[in-house]
């Protein structure tokens, strides 16, 4: 795709990620937001999210985020949905409906191009990575716009650590940290540092998790109530699902916080042996084989029994794949 090409001669273009926005929608839309702002100087340029978490102030003007969802604009001429399809852009997805052309960028293997033009990569990193080699004038970037891709490459992949990491996406991130930005104290301040509640929280989920499937699976749950009790939001519970993970033995972790009565977000990280995109997708989520998510319907226990009966049908085809091989 030749971003410039697409966003050549738009007067108003709208930038949009996914619902709950994380590192790497907030470091794309906000890496894209602030370099068309500067190769774009004639158009007039919005974004839409949800609030980010404070731990992203550190963006530069993160608070012109339209995270009220309002505008002026009747139609943009390009709208362009980041890290997502375009059923998690939550309000803005009318924007993206009637704009004139929709764009989508994103790395989920599950999103098949919800846009006129689409740029899906399911083995890149991040939406960062793709923003990065999107970017057609490399001169024009500058410290602010590399610490924003910068930012969603390092939550996306664990601070480089995940197996999304490729040559590719630590090449982008040397090129990244030469514009100066203090990057050991970005990665503390947004990845590694916790609050005391968040703390608090992921104690009692690890307490409170349960092994089963022979050890080869963790769930743990916070419930609405204990939200309320610690006056946590959803963004306090990332990460907890990651140290589930870390359970030696364990294929798949779940983690789910409560939404509505009978109603739970769900997250599946997966040390390899499980495609955990694909027991998201069986319950109409999505994300990547070793990290996805859905929203499920019903109680505790339903849930994580029709989320264990995906896990082993995963389970059982890895046996067999190795089989074969
Ligand atoms: P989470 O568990 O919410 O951190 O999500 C893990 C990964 O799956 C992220 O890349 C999400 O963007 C993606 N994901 C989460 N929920 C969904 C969904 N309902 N549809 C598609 N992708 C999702
Ligand atoms: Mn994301
Ligand atoms: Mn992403």
């Amino acid at each position: 795709m030749d971003l410039l090409k697409e966003v050549s001669g738009a007067s108003t273009i709208g930038i949009g990620g996914h619902i709950r926005p994380d590192g790497d929608c907030i470091g794309s839309a906000m890496g894209l937001y602030l370099y068309l702002s500067k190769t774009c100087p004639e158009a007039d340029i919005e974004v839409f999210l949800e609030k980010p978490a404070d731990i992203f102030q550190c963006i530069s003007k993160i608070d012109e985020i339209h995270t009220d969802f309002e505008t002026k604009v009747a139609q943009f001429d390009v709208f362009i949905a980041l890290d997502t399809t375009k059923d998690r852009l939550g309000k803005a997805e009318d924007y993206f409906d009637r704009a004139k052309k929709r764009i989508n960028i994103d790395h989920h293997i599950s999103n098949n191009g919800c846009g006129d033009v689409n740029y899906i990569m399911p083995k890149a990193s991040s939406t960062c990575e793709l923003i990065y080699d999107l970017m057609w004038d490399k001169d024009q970037l500058d410290e602010e716009i590399a610490k924003a891709i910068y930012i969603g490459m390092v939550h996306d992949t664990g601070v480089f650590q995940y197996s999304n990491t490729a040559p590719s996406t630590l090449r982008a991130a040397a090129e990244l940290i030469s514009y100066g930005f203090d990057f050991p104290r970005l990665i503390d301040e947004t990845f590694y540092e916790k609050t005391y509640v968040q703390n608090q929280i992921l104690g009692r989920a690890l307490l409170e998790s349960i092994l089963f499937m022979d050890g080869k699976c963790v769930v743990s749950m916070v419930d609405k109530k204990t939200m309320s009790f610690y006056q946590a939001e959803p963004h306090d519970l990332e990460g907890i699902v990651n140290q589930l993970r870390n359970t030696k033995g364990v294929e798949c972790a779940i983690f789910m916080y409560q939404l509505d009565t009978l109603e739970y977000k769900v997250s599946l990280r997966s040390n390899g042996r499980v495609n955990v995109e694909k027991v998201a997708s069986f319950f109409g989520g999505g994300g990547h084989e070793r990290a996805a998510g859905v929203i499920m319907q019903g109680t505790f226990h339903d849930i994580v029994n029709n989320l264990s009966a995906q896990i082993a049908v995963q389970l059982k085809e890895t046996v067999q794949k190795k089989e074969k091989i």
